[in-house]
């Protein structure tokens, strides 16, 4: 465990895969770890992180930034449009936006604060209910939607459910970002990012298996 037996394995994945290590992108998924597990992260060289809450985000990235330069930083959690102009302050990715009214909080402040992070639109690849993330039924026509309106939509990202074969969600997702054109694709965790990497991952976001176990969260 730790950052550098994951990125020994995301090595091991990629060459498995017949894929350039560099293809993959580690995010660090700091959400709840001690701030001094996050800093020995940092101190040894890590420098994309990714965070599930606005709200802790914006409790421990600012001081981080001002003393460690070049960090990345991906917001992976549900975004209401109500945290949307902070969110796009604190952060260089939203990795999250799953539905119109979102896409158009976005676009006005994109164009109040003169700048917007890289997007990904999240797909509810496994139909949950209760899950963030758009429907399969309603993707394509949300990605063109995100397009007309100018968002810098780059990739696609997915949470499978935990029962099923996480496999098949991310063959599923790399399908609808070839037919649409889009390269990015965040998928794959600490229990299967090597299976994500496999069908296509360019980003995987692992957490306990660089930090430890969480409490909570
Ligand atoms: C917490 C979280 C992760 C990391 O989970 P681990 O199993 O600890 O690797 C990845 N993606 C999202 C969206 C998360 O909320």
């Amino acid at each position: 465990m730790g950052l550098g037996d994951v990125s020994a394995r995301i090595s091991e994945a990629c060459k498995a895969a017949g894929r350039d290590p560099g293809s993959v992108r580690l995010i660090a998924v700091s959400k709840v770890q001690p701030l001094d597990r996050v800093e020995a992260v940092l101190q040894e060289g890590h420098r994309v992180f990714g965070e599930n809450k606005v709200q802790e985000a914006a409790g421990k990235w600012p001081a981080f930034r001002e003393r460690f330069e070049d960090i990345e930083l991906h917001l992976i959690g549900p975004l209401q449009t109500n945290k949307a102009r902070q969110a796009m302050e604190l952060f260089d990715v939203i990795q999250t936006v799953d539905r119109p009214k979102l896409a158009r909080t976005l676009v006005r402040l994109k164009d109040e604060l003169g700048h917007c992070p890289q997007l990904y639109i999240q797909v509810n690849t496994g139909e949950e209910p209760q899950k963030a993330g758009i429907d399969l039924a309603g993707v394509d026509a949300f990605i063109v939607e995100c397009r007309e309106l100018g968002l810098p939509v780059v990739g696609l990202m997915c949470i499978p459910p935990v029962d099923e074969e996480p496999s098949l969600h991310f063959a599923l997702l790399a399908k609808i970002a070839a037919r649409n054109g889009l390269g990015e694709l965040s998928m794959g965790m600490s229990s299967d990012f090597e299976r994500a990497i496999a069908q296509g991952a360019t980003s995987v976001r692992v957490g306990s298996a660089i930090f430890g176990e969480r409490d909570h969260g």
